[in-house]
């Protein structure tokens, strides 16, 4: 969906969000306006990639500092929707690493689970399909959606994906740092013995899970994978393809972005990228050198998407909890200034509020047409 809240809906988290975080926006190298904190609070805004701390630790239902994203935090911030993953890194591709793999991925799945219910005053649900993202939103119910980072988890086993879903996973990546039995990465991983190129992008094990996961009404996330498996993937899947944490290559030469012709193959199959707010994908190390990256350096990554494929194709994400963190949007509490400093750049209400989860939204409802086909 494009379109926001009931304007009553917005006004009760808006009188929420000033309560709490007008003295320190004062104070910001990126303010909000009390303009921008009411449009902010009348968006169905959605965060398409945080990470869980694993271990599990902090109560996502208190303001704790083990967290960049917790729930009190997602208030003040005006965020009302995530998609939480189950992350792991690259380990070894043998059958014990894939047991690992699969076992961690389920016991971080149950976790992400258990954060829907309700304490501390605090509702949260397990969304699972847009219509349950939209309708938890207008409850002012914050929507839990699991997804899953690295398709490591599920080793060589295609029936996992299915249980996967059952999970309520809604996106999988294919990769992380490192090839596994699925594709190829962007970052082939030394350590792990890893060659430039292990299957010359996707694997036929790749191939035949990306046929399951549109069966399955899973997106497939393209971030970390190789520019190889990344334009496979767009060919190969029936559902456009996301990138739920990237960032634009043409502004910072990391191996993690995306090019102008992946772009252009994200523009033609109906895709997004989700820009990410990790400083090395966004400044380049002589950048960083001197200051830190902020809001600014994030919005010009996604200003290049939009002036080189259009409104449509690019959105938001944090990749809190998973390293990313910004001047201006330190955690989920200072989500508002992002929707400020596209007000600045002259975005309108439909532009802002598709970038914040509509056209992620979009994909999601293909993917669930698909499946349903
Ligand atoms: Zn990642």
């Amino acid at each position: 969906m494009s379109g926001g809240l009931p304007s009553d809906v917005g006004r009760r988290i808006f009188q929420n969000m000033t309560a709490s975080t007008s003295v320190s926006s004062a104070k910001s190298a990126f303010p909000v306006s009390e303009e921008a904190q009411h449009l902010h609070a009348s968006l169905l805004t959605l965060d398409s990639h945080i990470d869980i701390p694993w271990p599990d630790r902090g109560d996502v239902f208190l303001d704790t500092p083990d967290r960049f994203v917790d729930f009190p935090k997602m208030i003040r911030g005006g965020l009302k929707a995530g998609c939480f993953v189950a992350y792991q890194a690259q380990g070894a591709l043998t059958d014990a690493g894939h047991k690992a793999a699969s076992e961690q991925g389920i016991a971080m799945l149950e976790a992400i689970i258990a954060m829907g219910g309700e304490k501390h005053g605090i509702r949260s649900r397990i969304c699972t399909t847009v219509d349950e993202i939209t309708s938890a939103a207008v409850e002012g119910v914050l929507a839990v959606i699991p997804g899953v980072e690295n398709g490591y988890a599920m080793g060589e086993d295609i029936g996992l994906l299915a249980r996967f879903r059952q999970m309520g996973v809604r996106y999988i990546t294919l990769t992380h740092n490192g090839h596994n039995a699925l594709a190829d990465s962007a970052r082939p991983m030394t350590s792990l013995g890893d060659p430039e190129s292990l299957h010359g992008g996707l694997s036929a094990l790749g191939r035949e899970a990306i046929t399951e996961m549109n069966r399955l009404g899973i997106v497939i996330d393209v971030s970390h994978t190789s520019r190889s498996t990344m334009l496979q993937a767009v060919e190969c899947s029936s559902v456009p393809v996301v990138a739920t944490h990237a960032c634009v290559r043409a502004l910072r030469d990391h191996s993690r972005n995306l090019d102008d012709s992946q772009l252009d193959a994200l523009k033609a199959s109906g895709g997004v990228i989700q820009i990410t707010a990790v400083d090395a994908f966004l400044c380049s190390p002589d950048v960083l050198q001197h200051r830190r990256a902020n809001v600014a350096d994030y919005i010009d990554h996604l200003d290049y998407v939009v002036r080189r494929i259009g409104p449509e194709h690019v959105g938001i994400s944090s990749d809190f909890d998973g390293g990313g963190c910004l001047e201006g949007w330190e955690n989920a509490a200072d989500s508002a200034s992002l929707t400020a400093e596209l007000m600045r750049r002259g975005y309108d209400r439909s532009e802002i509020s598709a970038f914040w989860g509509g056209n992620f939204m979009r994909v999601l409802r293909q993917a669930e047409l698909v499946a349903e086909g």
